[in-house]
């Protein structure tokens, strides 16, 4: 198990803003400003643990 994927409900999961600079993971597209994004937690058994953004919109 290399690497463990948090969906769904879950404490570290929420509707948020990104920071400047960051792309939707799902799109690709850069997210702008004021755009509502979900926070994505990614756990590394190696490593720090990895946060992406995804429109709220390209989340199915
Ligand atoms: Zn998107």
């Amino acid at each position: 198990m290399a690497a463990k994927i948090e969906t769904g409900a879950s404490s570290d999961e929420y509707v948020t803003y990104a920071p400047p600079g960051y792309k939707c993971q799902s799109c690709g597209k850069a997210i702008k400003s004021l755009d509502p994004v979900r926070r994505v937690h990614i756990e590394r058994v190696s490593g720090s643990p990895v946060v992406h953004y995804r429109h709220t919109g390209c989340i199915r």
